[in-house]
């Protein structure tokens, strides 16, 4: 049914960029018969995943939304993709995104434009957005993205999904294409909070095969006690996040939210944390810092795009490199270099592993006083396509209340909180201290 679905209906949302049709199919039938025959097929058996095309799937192209990776098919699993498998679920396909997750709208893709299912003139957020879309399109049950800055909420917001950024280190990297290494995280999209926190119970836990992985066991179960509701929850909300850029429509739909939560029995209360302002700055320096490192492994030489004309080693590298990445790839990866280079390092990249620090004490400040902090997951609305693509800034401002989650290694989830009065999706983001993803999922569940 998932297949015929997408069959009939991608044409015109452009979720996919590959589709494993047949093999899928085969893959769901033994399930069956294994189910048939009595067999435990596991927490997630038979559910159909689509995977973000940064995640590496062996033997199935995994182009990362770029050219440089057009043709290139991993010799291996990511640990996530391997445990979804053990798990039971079958891949069905691989989802369009922003080239190496860079961007905000998916509108940076090689291949494709994905379009917002609510809306197909708009954006479905990015840079996920080919798994947000293909989740609200009912393509499959459960989609994986990957969030540097946003990349999982801010699609979710815009789709009208669950997209959960668990605590930097509870889900495996190993095996996703790195964009920036320190804040790179996997997640899930769902339909529903208890979608989420099974399909986290599944992809979650040590790796040994990433050095920044979870030392401990974390908790195994996040379906138990999701019901429980948050009598005496401390909830803060940052003034900080509500001020002008935000959209009224927006702002009076989270309103609305926190008027619920106080009814559940949820203790609501504002606070100020001024830094987060800074948020934005030094998010671009650190990202771009790491991209431009990690990029530079594709010279056209060990694997991937290589130019058909070229002269010499040099050159083989510089075209190769020129004509294989996209135009924000080749603007992160000069930003990354020029705050990297010696002279700029202090008064860039310096100062802003400073701000890291001091944000990351901050939140554990705020903690102490609250369970949970809430806000909105965007500023905006899903916007038009085209519309914010000349200006590379603005694109980057509409990411003011996602990345400060990143640099903290922070969890958060953003859910469906309603629709703007032209029907567009609108996100509620709830913010944990690390590792309390089971308390977020409460709280996100009594919120449903
Ligand atoms: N929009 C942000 C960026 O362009 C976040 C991307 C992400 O989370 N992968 O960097």
């Amino acid at each position: 049914a998932y297949i015929d679905r997408i069959k009939k209906l991608d044409k015109s949302i452009n979720s996919f960029i590959t589709l494993r049709e047949r093999e899928a199919l085969e893959e769901a039938e033994i399930m069956d018969k294994n189910l048939e025959k009595g067999k435990n097929i596991g927490s997630l058996g038979g559910i159909p995943v689509a995977i973000k095309d940064n995640i590496c799937t062996r033997g199935i192209k995994t182009t990362c939304g770029s050219k440089i990776l057009e043709d290139f098919i991993p010799p291996y699993d990511a640990t996530v993709v391997k445990k979804l498998k053990d798990a039971g679920a079958v891949i069905i396909g691989k989802t369009n995104m922003d080239e190496f997750a860079m961007g905000s709208s998916t509108e940076n893709s090689a291949f494709k434009t994905t379009r917002n299912p609510w809306d197909l003139n708009r954006v479905p957020g990015g840079s996920s957005g080919g798994s947000a879309a293909a989740l609200a399109s009912g393509f499959a049950p459960l989609t994986i993205g990957s969030d540097t800055g946003g990349s999982i909420r801010q699609p979710a917001a815009f789709c009208s999904a669950v997209g959960l950024k668990p605590t930097y280190g509870l889900v495996s990297r190993y095996g996703l294409i790195a964009f920036a290494s320190s804040l790179d995280q996997i997640g899930p999209f769902t339909k529903t909070v208890k979608d989420c926190a099974l399909s986290l119970g599944a992809i979650q836990g040590n790796d040994p095969l990433d050095g920044t992985s979870i030392q401990v066991d974390p908790i195994k179960d996040y379906l138990t006690d999701l019901e429980k509701g948050i009598e005496g929850l401390k909830i803060g909300v940052p003034k900080e996040f509500f001020k002008e850029g935000l959209n009224k429509e927006i702002h009076d739909s989270i309103e609305e939210s926190i008027k619920v939560l106080e009814k559940m029995g949820g203790v609501v209360e504002e606070f100020s944390m001024p830094i987060t302002d800074s948020g934005l700055s030094a998010y671009y320096i650190i990202s771009s810092a790491e991209a431009s490192s990690n990029l530079a492994r594709y010279d056209g030489i060990r694997y991937g795009y290589r130019t058909k004309e070229f002269e010499g080693f040099e050159e083989l590298i510089i075209n190769s490199r020129s004509e294989g990445f996209g135009k924000e790839v080749k603007r992160r990866i000069m930003l990354g270099t020029y705050v990297l280079s010696s002279g700029y390092y202090d008064a860039y990249y310096k100062k802003a592993m400073q701000f890291r620090k001091k944000i990351k004490n901050e939140f554990k400040e705020v903690f102490k006083s609250y369970d949970i902090i809430l806000s909105p997951t965007s500023p905006v609305l899903p916007f038009n396509i085209g519309e914010r693509t000349e200006d590379p800034l603005e694109m980057y401002l509409a990411d003011i209340y996602t990345v400060n989650i990143n640099i903290a290694g922070l969890p958060a989830i953003s859910l469906p909180c309603g629709f703007s009065k032209d029907r567009l999706p609108i996100g509620l983001q709830l913010i944990g201290d690390h590792y309390t993803e089971k308390k977020l999922l409460q709280a996100a569940y009594s919120l449903e």
